[in-house]
């Protein structure tokens, strides 16, 4: 499908794979950096499952984005296509208490002396 059809509710892994140039990446509020996403990593079971309604989650520090940024990378710099507001059908209380734990523990590190 031609990116310029792509719609947040639609977008599966499986659209973004065909596409090498595409990047997904998505602002980490743990970690305060803007982490890029290995598509491929979703895995062949969810690759039409719509990306908006999995569930991500920051490698560094547990927190899960709320947002994913789809661009597309050309020679200079990156063109933003799609912003997805994440819907993750696994959002649940449990889900809450980890992510509001994960926020605390990078809050925690962030503010500790000796960061940077
Ligand atoms: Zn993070």
């Amino acid at each position: 499908m031609d990116p310029a059809r792509w719609t947040p509710e639609r977008l599966t892994a499986r659209d973004v794979v065909a596409h090498h140039d595409v990047t997904l990446s998505f602002y980490c509020r743990g970690c305060h950096l803007t982490v890029e996403f290995n598509v491929w990593k979703v895995g062949a079971r969810l690759a039409h499952t719509p990306l908006q309604e999995l569930r991500f989650r920051c490698v560094r520090c547990g927190v899960y984005p709320e947002t994913l940024e789809v661009g597309r990378r050309d020679s200079m710099s990156g063109v933003r296509l799609l912003t997805i507001p994440l819907k993750p059908r696994a959002w649940d209380d449990g889900h809450r208490a980890d992510q509001e734990a994960a926020l605390r523990r990078a809050r925690e590190k962030w503010e500790s002396p000796g960061h940077r």
